[in-house]
């Protein structure tokens, strides 16, 4: 057992101490009840965030990684880094886990590391006989990962009527299914009319005409199957609407908004802003949108409500290969792991969402839709998972920070308010600036 000292589990509340007993809270009391102890200096503490999706890139078949760019383990060093204690991973590595075989590697992968390590599974336009196994695989496996359109990896359901069966199997084996929604036909024609696109064509390409179709696809194939439907990285304003609509309507819909479209538009894509040296690594699918829609967005999704959970889709490709000189050869993916914290928690700073919003877009919420039950809250008996903040302090994103073995972040010079003291997963204490001490109780402590 060993305890948090003077914390605020919310700003201005009182100060508590939260004890910890293995890999769960024990409970949270007014004094001191642990001889081993961490002070934490009146900061406050917030549910270790969930980032419920990111790509590391490795799969467990080595002659197919690209370790140079993202491993497991880099992945649980930045997530430590940045306050987040839960990842959920994409299954588009160059081998992507789409059957059994290579769900048994990657779980092999991620099955000891030290935070909460989830997995969707990939879904093909025949691979139902796998999904119908997965239920022996819940531990690791929270849903079925649909991807509608082309992006990175080959992993691509192409065809309605395959979209269509992918839901119908996990409808009946009781899986979510999280889909990158898009139309593959719309996104070829826009693509036909470019011999040799620029960066900034990318935007007509994946035309937020392409989004909207897919949303209205993913939702209408939901109703029909009824699978319960997760849509990945809504970028427009509109898109969440649709979606809004559909859970009026009672359906089992939720919506999943990035960072990267909350605070970036299509503007640094095209080197209007930031530098003209950042305007590759801006490219990603779907693609930034107007100024105008990310303001809107921002009002929509997180203080209108209409985001069920933030995340970051962190998918880091090499330096090298954003700086190509090609449209086609440069990779869609942008780095944002070790960053999701602070630009979330300067929402939160800025007074743009409450204190409760920003928990339950970072933790409350994606514990919720991807049936986490005992996360995404600081109570006894809930998993060990937290993050200790100094509330006033600031801090500035640096690329030279960067863990991801790629070495950059799209975010550099970025100042936040919200500087991260110490992490607790799984009931260890990790990254910690607070010292863990001794002291025999009830001699002279004052709290
Ligand atoms: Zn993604």
């Amino acid at each position: 057992m060993w305890e948090l000292r003077r914390v605020r589990l919310y700003p201005g509340g009182r100060l508590v101490c939260i004890q910890f007993h293995g890999t769960a809270f024990a409970s949270i009391t007014d004094r001191p009840q642990c001889e081993r102890y961490v002070d934490g200096n009146g900061y406050l503490a917030l549910p270790g965030f969930i980032d419920s999706h990111i790509h590391d890139r490795t799969s467990g078949y080595p002659e197919y990684d690209e370790p140079d760019v993202e491993t497991v383990r880099t992945i649980v060093l930045a997530a430590l880094a940045g306050g987040v204690t839960t990842v959920v991973a994409m299954p588009n590595p160059r081998k992507p886990t789409t059957t059994i075989e290579a769900l048994e590697r990657k779980i092999a992968l991620i099955r000891d590391v030290a935070i909460t390590y989830k997995l969707l599974f990939g879904a093909t336009k025949d691979n139902t006989g796998e999904i119908a196994q997965l239920g022996n695989y819940l531990e690791w496996v929270l849903g079925v990962k649909l991807y509608m359109e082309p992006t990175t990896g080959d992993i691509l359901v192409r065809e309605i009527v395959d979209q269509r069966r992918v839901m119908a199997s996990c409808a009946e084996a009781g899986l979510s299914v999280v889909s990158h929604v898009g139309n593959a036909r719309m996104l070829e024609q826009n693509r036909a009319q470019f011999a040799e696109p620029h960066l900034t064509d990318h935007c007509t390409i994946r035309h937020p005409l392409v989004e909207l179709d897919g949303t209205n696809t993913a939702l209408q194939l939901a109703r029909e199957t009824g699978c319960r439907l997760h849509i990945a990285h809504a970028t427009l304003p509109s898109a969440l609407a649709l979606i809004d609509n559909a859970r009026l309507a009672g359906r089992l819909v939720t919506a999943e908004v990035c960072v990267q479209h909350l605070v970036r538009h299509d503007g640094f894509l095209q080197g209007l802003a930031g530098s003209l040296t950042s305007a590759p690594l801006h490219k990603v699918n779907p693609p930034l949108r107007s100024a105008e829609d990310m303001r809107q967005l921002v009002t929509d999704a997180l203080s209108g409500g209409r985001a069920d959970t933030t995340a970051t889709d962190h998918a880091p490709h090499s330096f090298q290969k954003k700086m190509r000189a090609r449209y086609d050869d440069i990779p869609s993916g942008m780095t944002g792991l070790q960053t999701y914290f602070h630009i979330m928690f300067n929402f939160f700073a800025q007074g743009i969402i409450s204190f409760e919003r920003l928990i339950e877009l970072t933790s409350r919420g994606p514990a919720r839709i991807f049936g986490l039950a005992n996360k995404g809250r600081i109570e006894a008996g809930a998993d060990a998972d937290l993050v200790v903040v100094d509330p006033e302090a600031f801090v500035q994103i640096r690329e030279g920070n960067t863990i991801s073995p790629c070495g950059w972040t799209p975010y550099h010079g970025m100042e936040c308010r919200g500087a991260i003291k110490a992490v607790v997963a799984r009931g260890k204490l990790h990254n910690s600036q607070l010292t863990m001490r001794t002291n025999t109780l009830g001699r002279g402590i004052v709290e």
